[in-house]
């Protein structure tokens, strides 16, 4: 299975999430010979809605799918104010959604756009790396050679682990929950997030006049729950409106309730040989930046440059490069998304010092005003 000219590659991918997905569809766009396993047996997008950031536009900008992606949200905007709220619905802060420049859209509307471009995925096969980063996938038993694998096979990366690369997971101490409204639902053009102690709120309108919501809150790890959007209730369903009845409004079977892991330790390297680990498995991050998937699609961005650039000759250094580059921006990013969750969830002290500030910083930029 070689490639059959000196600059195309024949490129293993595993893993159909967004990394996967991001990384198929540019590498066809440049004419690259691209297989994609996934381990799910059909295409199913878990989750409700989901914000692309200036640099996740730019980076699908530079793999060619920003068209395709982002026609239907591109130039619109959901939302018009943002604002932080306490559970009682009086306003911190608050200020134009321009400044954010998000794109909110929903987790099976970009599923499906990439999807569109990634070409034919393989589903329902548990697909695995050799140690020594031999660019090598084995599925049901068949080793398949191409000439560099991508490893996108998220938070729980059994590549990963494979390359000897995984420092284990951590619970982050808190539980996100996440739904969508199933019929329209008026939020007034205004982008939200609720800061109470130990727990938070955010309410986003999406461009179809659904809303999507997350909540996150301290809790025990894996607590058995009886149904997450009953829980998310007792939760949050005495916070302001309309909080309630956004959770309401929302299909139970759709709401996700998922603990928030990070990596121990940061990795040592973002890959071995030529197998390179990208999105949730090279860099997992609590979600509360909401720059996971972003930073997914600008790793799936720089890899395909370099690998494009570099032809088959030039994989090594293409991978080398990869490495050096975002990994010191993934920790980064990492870093301040753990910030901005102990900030959001603070209780105790932490609560009152940091509503305090808030206060402040309400006051002195007089935007503490209630709507
Ligand atoms: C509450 C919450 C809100 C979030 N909001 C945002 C947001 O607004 N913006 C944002 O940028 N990010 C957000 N994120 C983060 C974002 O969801 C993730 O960072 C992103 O989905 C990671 O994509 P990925 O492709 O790396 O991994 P995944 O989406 O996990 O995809 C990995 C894929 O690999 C497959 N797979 C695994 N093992 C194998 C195997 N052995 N063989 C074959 N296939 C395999 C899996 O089935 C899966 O389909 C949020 C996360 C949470 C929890």
């Amino acid at each position: 299975m070689e490639s059959t000219t000196a600059g195309r590659l024949r490129v293993g991918i595993v893993g159909a999430g967004i990394a996967g997905l991001a990384l198929a569809g540019g590498l066809r766009r440049r004419g690259h010979d691209v297989e994609v396993f996934e381990r799910a047996p059909q295409a199913v997008a878990v989750g409700a809605g989901i914000s692309i950031a200036p640099n996740g536009v730019r980076a699908l900008e530079q793999l060619g799918l920003a068209d395709a992606v982002l026609s239907d949200v591109r130039g619109r905007r959901s939302a018009t104010t943002a604002a932080l709220l306490r559970p009682d619905g009086s306003v911190v802060l608050r200020g134009s959604a321009r400044r954010l420049n998000l794109l909110a859209l929903t987790r099976p509307a970009l599923h499906e756009a990439l999807s569109a471009e990634a070409g034919e995925v393989r589903h329902g096969v548990d697909a695995t790396v050799v140690p020594t980063g031999r660019p090598v996938i084995t599925v049901d038993g068949e080793e398949r050679r191409f000439d560099v694998v991508l490893a996108a096979d998220g938070v729980r990366s059994q590549a990963r682990a494979a390359l000897g690369l995984d420092p284990g997971l951590r619970y982050a101490g808190w539980t996100t929950w996440r739904g969508l409204t199933s019929e329209p639902f008026d939020l007034g053009g205004r982008l939200s997030e609720t800061w109470g102690r130990g727990a938070m709120v955010g309410l986003v309108p999406l461009l179809d006049g659904h809303a999507y919501w997350f909540g996150a809150a301290h809790a025990p790890s894996s607590v058995a729950m009886a149904e997450p959007r009953t829980d998310a209730l007792v939760r949050f369903g005495d916070w302001h409106a309309p909080i309630r009845a956004a959770i309401e409004a929302s299909d139970p079977r759709g709401v996700v309730r998922t603990d928030a892991v990070e990596l121990a330790q940061p990795l040592p390297s973002f890959g071995r040989g030529r197998v390179a680990l990208v999105g949730d498995a090279a860099h997992a991050m609590t979600p509360h930046l909401g720059q996971g998937a972003n930073q997914a699609i600008v790793d799936a961005a720089t890899l395909v440059r370099l690998l494009d650039a570099g032809g088959r000759r030039g994989i090594g250094e293409a991978l080398r490069e990869y490495d050096r580059r975002r990994r010191p921006r993934a920790r980064v990013v990492t870093r301040a998304s753990e910030l901005v969750g102990r900030v959001s969830l603070a209780e105790g002290i932490g609560g009152r010092v940091r509503d305090s500030v808030l206060n402040a910083v309400g006051a002195v930029t007089r935007l503490g005003r209630d709507d």
